[in-house]
């Protein structure tokens, strides 16, 4: 819905690179998880689960004073911390960084001690949070990682690879963190579930079948499916796939798209051929995967050795992604700026620019001036050089229309995913298929 109510999970974006996971309570309850608790303590402040039940999604929350200010610090200090842990990319689950960036706290326990405690609450309880619903996108960047995850731009690429649309049955190894799995989703997904009987015979139940041997992985997983009601939308088996491979329940997934985020690939895909392997298995040795030839015949290669060979599944590609993010704004003093940052400057443009400058320097004097006469007088309180008072005169010259466009890439996006491999199994084609679609299809003349 539109407003966030109890019990539903939104995101507290309290900054463009901090944002908190939180199921808004309106009661205690000592749960373990994330930010389940009453208040969630930032050092933007405190906000009460309660102050944002309620609220449409996207509103500005300002905090409330119920923080003190070592409970502030405190958790600024986790937040460090959980920084920290979190540049280093773990697969072990003990290692794993806790979410916590907040405590959870009674309110009515938090009673400053001192004067400068009270001080730093007041303060603290000045700034402001974002309450906004969930998508993949800001799950992405503020769930709880148990393991590197894909990110925005590369899964949004991966899925358009893959073809992964409305209706498609997805298989996704491993499943990691879920980042990939809550992304795909939302592409798979077309409004119904296994429950319901979709309107139109065809309409094909989109499904994820997501995969994770991870025992503690998988649980966590599980929970968050459930906890975000997509039980019927992603189905995740605790597996490891390149022993056992992606049959569920014994029955085929049907799959038409894969993603693989495994450190050994290549020991999955024999299990995502059509017919059965025969000369490879994946073998375990202390965790570290490889593989073996189970033929006792020596093995002879059906490959030229003198020559390059392109696999034959068609079509093999690889891509690396280099997402930039751009500012764009209107640059109005472009002379110095527009020099030291290399923009082209023409003869031309620096004539304009200059135009500008003095007109806005007039405007700062001729404005000075007659506000300090006029002003001056009747009202000796008010300032004509606030900045209020020069931006209005600003505006009413329609001085924040002129000014050159000029835009910059922002240094970093946070991405890992150095390269992607896709490839297509085509469908299995035979002389009887190919003689049906030309009697269904003849070719005229
Ligand atoms: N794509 C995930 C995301 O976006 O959050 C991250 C995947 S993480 C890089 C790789 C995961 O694969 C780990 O959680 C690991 O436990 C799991 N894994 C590794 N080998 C596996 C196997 N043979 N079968 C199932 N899962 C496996």
């Amino acid at each position: 819905g539109a407003i966030a109510t109890a019990d539903s999970l939104a995101i507290i974006h309290l900054k463009r690179d901090l944002q908190i996971p939180a199921v808004l309570k309106d009661h205690d309850e000592d749960d373990e998880g994330y930010s389940e608790g009453k208040v969630i303590n930032t050092r933007f402040g405190s906000f009460p689960h309660n102050t944002m039940i309620g609220l449409p999604w996207g509103t500005q929350v300002r905090a409330s004073k119920v923080d003190t200010g070592s409970r502030g610090r405190r958790g600024e200090a986790e937040e460090k911390k959980r920084k920290r842990e979190e540049s280093v990319s773990t697969e072990q689950p003990n290692k794993a960084p806790k979410l916590d960036v907040v405590e959870e706290q009674d309110a009515d326990a938090s009673t400053p001690a001192t004067v400068k405690e009270e001080k730093e609450a007041v303060a603290a309880a000045s700034g402001f949070i974002h309450l906004l619903p969930p998508t993949p996108e800001n799950w992405t960047s503020s769930l709880p990682h148990r393991t590197q995850v894909v990110y925005t731009p590369d899964y949004s690429y991966i899925l358009h690879r893959i073809r992964a649309r409305p209706g498609t049955s997805l298989i996704e190894a491993g499943a990691g963190s879920g980042s990939f799995t809550h992304a795909s989703a939302r592409a798979i997904y077309n409004g119904y579930t296994e429950d319901f009987e979709p309107p139109q015979k065809k309409l094909k139940t989109g499904k994820v079948w997501s995969f994770e041997f991870h025992e503690q992985r998988h649980e966590k997983l599980q929970k968050e499916i459930q906890d975000h009601g997509l039980e019927g939308v992603v189905q995740i088996t605790h597996r490891d796939v390149c022993k056992n491979g992606f049959l569920v329940d014994g029955k085929s997934p049907l799959a038409e798209s894969v993603f693989l985020d495994l450190p050994a690939p290549w020991l999955a895909l024999p299990h995502l051929s059509r017919s059965q392997p025969t000369r490879f298995t994946a073998e375990y040795n202390d965790g570290i995967p490889n593989s073996k030839e189970l033929d006792e015949e020596p093995f002879v290669s059906p490959l030229n050795p003198a020559a390059p060979v392109h696999i034959c599944w068609v079509d093999i590609s690889m891509v690396e992604i280099a997402a930039k993010r751009f500012e764009i704004r209107r640059d109005r003093i472009g002379i110095d700026n527009g020099a030291q940052r290399g923009l082209q400057t023409t003869p031309a443009s620096v004539d304009e620019a200059l135009q500008r400058l003095i007109e806005v320097e007039g405007t700062f004097k001729n404005f000075h001036e007659n506000g300090e006469k006029v002003e001056g007088k009747k009202n000796k309180g008010s300032n004509p050089n606030s900045k209020e008072k020069i931006l209005e005169s600003l505006v009413e010259k329609k001085v924040y229309k002129e000014g050159k466009l000029v835009h910059r890439t922002e240094p970093e996006v946070k991405t890992h995913t150095s390269y992607l491999v896709f490839a297509i199994l085509p469908q299995e084609w035979t002389e009887e298929d190919e003689r049906r679609a030309m009697a269904q299809w003849p070719v005229t003349e």
